[in-house]
């Protein structure tokens, strides 16, 4: 089966009771049992539903993957790869890293004596300089938020086999649209399906994708054990969401290139990061690894301060200023306040995340005016 394919019918079965083309939603905590122990294969809701199971195998199905495991958010996707680990193991991870995954290494799990090594993850060799008998995973985000730098997922792997260790993507800025980590080499894929694959800002979901047996195994029984399982509800919409992945990838590519150029040719720009400019510092890792470019972009205005950005971004009317990204629909951001406002000045400024720096998550709305939108602000 090919990716448009999967999106719709990868893992999925008519469902047996009515034949109903959509996967019913089982709204319920238990399953009746004939005799203890005689069921139909669900006995309570945390351990298995059905919903989530046709979830669970829609998410291998479009990461090239043997097995998906779905929780109630990206980051309980997260925790539960961290529950793998043991007090005195490291993890080596990029020094631009999605916040939340940052606080929840940094302030929880340093109390349970993990140890965490952030890098700039350009440097293989500094990487490896972090490597020792206690490195258990490697965890990369490509492309970042919100530099939207890209790492070489191939040579991150190459690493990983040398020493050892785990290799954990999170493609939630990409998609398996753009990338299959695992065909590059990646053992686990991480997404917060809250983003592109649910795709309509509706549902906060996360996922993980994986082929090892004995890992997956692992990974099930910390779900059922710890229980940060989602909703038959949720299961549903982001099922639902999936069906669309790749067409509301395509136009958000779409769009987002037409706006990168469009910010790249305006004269009040100082600087757009988009992968799919020549002038990325990454673009050819990008062109490599990648089908295309994504619809998330940052960009910076010449002699901008913080008063100047904030007020740009009060004046635009379609792009809504909110946080998340992925969705249908337009928005933008403003990440030395909003998402990185907890990074001290210097740190931040350090990996570009100046005052003057806008987040924009490209929608799938007509591009003209959206453009028309960010030329009004600029006035
Ligand atoms: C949003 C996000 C997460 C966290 O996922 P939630 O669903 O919000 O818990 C992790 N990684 C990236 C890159 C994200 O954008």
């Amino acid at each position: 089966m090919k990716f448009n394919t999967k999106t719709i019918h990868g893992g999925q079965h008519l469902d047996p009771a009515f034949g109903s083309v959509m996967q019913p939603i089982y709204q319920t905590s238990t399953y009746a049992q004939k005799s203890p122990g005689v069921h139909k294969g669900y006995e309570y809701s945390r351990t298995h539903n059905p919903t989530r199971t046709a979830l669970q195998n829609s998410f291998a199905s479009i990461e090239n993957a043997k097995y998906g495991v779905a929780f109630s958010s990206g980051l309980a996707a997260i925790d539960a790869i961290m529950k793998l680990l043991k007090p005195g193991d490291e993890l080596i991870s990029t020094n631009d890293l999605y916040g939340g995954t940052y606080r929840l290494f940094s302030k929880v799990f340093k109390n349970y004596d993990i140890k965490f090594h952030f890098t700039s993850m350009f440097d293989l060799n500094e990487v490896e300089s972090y490597i020792n008998d206690k490195t258990k995973i490697i965890w990369v985000e490509t492309p970042t938020n919100p530099m939207i730098n890209i790492f070489d997922i191939k040579s991150l792997s190459d690493i990983c086999k040398k020493y050892n260790t785990l290799l954990v993507v999170d493609n939630t800025f990409a998609s398996p649209y753009l990338q299959t980590p695992i065909n590059l080499g990646a053992d686990i894929v991480m997404h917060s399906a809250t983003k592109y694959l649910a795709g309509h800002s509706d549902v906060v979901l996360g996922a993980l994708m994986l082929n090892d047996d004995d890992l997956a195994e692992k990974l099930y029984f910390i779900q059922n054990a710890t229980g940060a399982v989602p909703g038959p509800q949720d299961c549903f919409l982001t099922l639902r969401g999936i069906k669309t992945l790749h067409v509301r990838i395509q136009r958000h590519c779409e769009n987002a290139r037409k706006i990168a150029h469009y910010l790249h040719d305006n004269s009040k720009v100082e600087k757009v990061y988009w992968p799919g400019l020549p002038s990325h510092k990454n673009h050819l890792v990008a062109k490599n690894q990648m089908s295309d470019f994504g619809g998330m972009l940052s960009f910076q205005i010449k002699r901008f301060g913080k008063k100047e950005t904030i007020s740009f971004l009060e004046k635009l009317k379609l792009f809504t200023l909110a946080e998340s990204l992925g969705g249908v629909e337009s928005l933008c951001g403003h990440p030395a306040t909003m998402t990185h406002a907890s990074i001290p000045k210097e740190e931040r400024e350090k990996s570009g995340v100046t005052d003057s720096l806008i987040r924009l998550s490209i929608g799938i709305e007509d591009v003209e005016d959206l453009i028309n939108d960010l030329k009004q602000a600029f006035l």
